[in-house]
């Protein structure tokens, strides 16, 4: 429903010229939460912002519904305007409005029925659960109720796009909860599509259906969000999801004989087998645990674990093979190589 055709942003003078997009190609399915991740600077507000035409691209096109949006004039624009929200990282609340007059703010611009204004007000806030908050004023909202609040005003008009830019990225671990929750919800309820960008792997881990990585205006990897954490391939996609899994060696271990330092992987409903306890019981081995976690990944577990194996080699051979089997990936990360 949004495709993205071959986009370039160029900014500067002739002379120093730089690509802050370099030629993208993306599309994103009708009622889906697509994120878009990378480090500061890659060029995902500028890409989003290329969604409606908020940014016009230098090159390329952008198609919403089949229908190439940059080839339209003004009152064309604002119409399709109309069907994309928007909501940013610090808000942009008018401070001296009430929380309804906020929300009311773009009915009014967009000529919603003023005897229906009310009633619709009422309905966003609840949408966004602050029916009471009504006649607050933002400064009297925590920064989660103001980014309900602007969520609230971004939906006024019913748009099936939802553009989100850093929409977590002021907001505290709760507060963030709190968006992602609520985000969530929307789109279940009523299958917008939302295109969120973030530098946060935790809220990506938590919202996103697919994740696109982006990286000095290039995009690098577009996967599912479960494939994204457990199989990444492209070297930004590995170095972000590695940070927030970091389930790693602890610094000075060292591997004596007869021992090998592996990582294990588990994925799905897998992911509390005993796999560790049945290879004890069936081979002569031990193992020890080092590190650990079962993350979730939109209600998805995948765990890992570093753990110690010892024992003979030929004991060892035996059990990695019956590991090897009942888990999802086996890493070796050092040990006795010469066996
Ligand atoms: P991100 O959102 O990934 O942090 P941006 O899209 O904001 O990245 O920026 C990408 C690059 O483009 C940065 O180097 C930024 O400085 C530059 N840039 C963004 N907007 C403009 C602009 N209006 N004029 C010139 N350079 C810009």
């Amino acid at each position: 429903m949004i495709e993205l055709r071959n986009i370039d942003v160029e900014f500067g003078q002739k002379d120093h010229k730089f690509k802050a997009v370099d030629d993208v190609s993306l599309t994103i399915e009708k009622g889906e939460v697509f994120g878009i991740v990378g480090p500061s600077g890659a060029g995902k507000s500028t890409l989003v912002r290329v969604i409606n035409l908020l940014q016009r691209p230098t090159k390329g096109q952008v198609l919403i519904e089949g229908e190439d949006i940059t080839k339209l004039n003004r009152k064309e624009l604002r119409k399709v305007r109309l069907n994309i929200g928007m909501i940013f990282q610090h808000f942009n609340l008018i401070s001296g409005s009430t929380i309804a007059e906020n929300v009311a703010f773009s009915l009014y611009a967009n000529n919603y029925p003023k005897d229906k204004i009310k009633e619709r007000v009422r309905e966003l806030l609840e949408l966004v659960h602050l029916p009471e908050k009504a006649d607050a004023y933002p400064a009297n909202l925590s920064g989660g109720q103001k980014q309900r609040v602007a969520i609230a005003r971004a939906l006024a008009n019913n748009p099936e796009i939802l553009l989100c830019d850093e929409a977590t990225s002021a907001l505290d671990l709760e507060n963030t909860e709190e968006i992602v929750a609520l985000l969530k919800e929307i789109n279940e309820k009523t299958n917008i599509t939302i295109v969120f960008i973030t530098h946060e792997m935790e809220v990506a881990k938590k919202l996103f259906d697919r994740i696109a990585f982006m990286e000095q205006g290039k995009l690098k990897e577009v996967t599912d969000i479960y494939s994204a954490f457990t199989e990444p391939k492209s070297e930004i996609a590995k170095s972000l999801v590695e940070r927030v899994l970091n389930v790693n060696v602890p610094e000075g271990l060292t591997v004596k004989e007869d021992e090998e330092l592996l990582r294990l992987s588990y994925t799905g409903d897998d992911s509390y087998d005993p796999v560790i306890s049945m290879a004890s019981k069936n081979y002569d081995i031990t193992m020890d645990i080092i590190n650990g976690k079962v993350d979730d990944i939109h209600n998805k577990p995948f765990g890992m674990l570093v753990v110690i194996l010892r024992g003979k080699a030929e004991e060892r051979a035996r059990a990695l093979s019956y590991i090897e089997k009942n888990v999802y990936k086996l890493e070796k990360l050092g040990g006795n190589e010469n066996e």
